[in-house]
């Protein structure tokens, strides 16, 4: 005697196989709506991916892209509005960007280009920048 593995009646004729998160169930007719119908033995693979399955891949796809936006935020500490923190840090550390960009040995349009944010500082240079401007930034 073969059960339906959702309602539990007796499957009369041929059983039904359907796949609900990562399981197979053998299902009678009326049952076969409740999930994406697989083909086969019970013993077998799914062929589709479960919507479960599914929706626990796009987690993870999404956690693994949250890691790397964090470790990229970690390599370069710099954060949104650079521009504008590297500008108040250097008045208030009372340098002229000419006066900055000597102590960072770079050119001064560098540290217009930082402050107006149409560039962002290499890691190298932001290291320098917050070596200068630690108390500022
Ligand atoms: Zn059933």
């Amino acid at each position: 005697m073969t059960e339906c593995e959702i309602c539990g009646v007796e499957i009369r004729g041929k059983a039904r196989y359907i796949a609900i998160g990562s399981s197979k169930l053998q299902v009678c007719q009326k049952c076969a709506q409740y999930g994406s119908e697989v083909m086969g033995d019970k013993d077998t693979r799914a062929k589709t991916t479960p919507v479960g399955e599914q929706a626990q891949l796009l987690k993870a796809k999404r956690r693994l892209y949250e890691q790397m936006d964090l470790e990229l935020e970690a390599e370069l500490d710099i954060g949104e509005d650079y521009g504008r923190r590297v500008k108040e840090a250097r008045e208030k550390a009372g340098l002229k960007q000419a006066e900055l960009a000597k102590l960072l040995n770079e050119k001064q349009s560098l540290v217009r280009k930082i402050e107006n944010e149409e560039i962002v500082p290499s890691k190298e240079v932001w290291g320098k920048l917050e070596r200068i401007l630690k108390a500022f930034l």
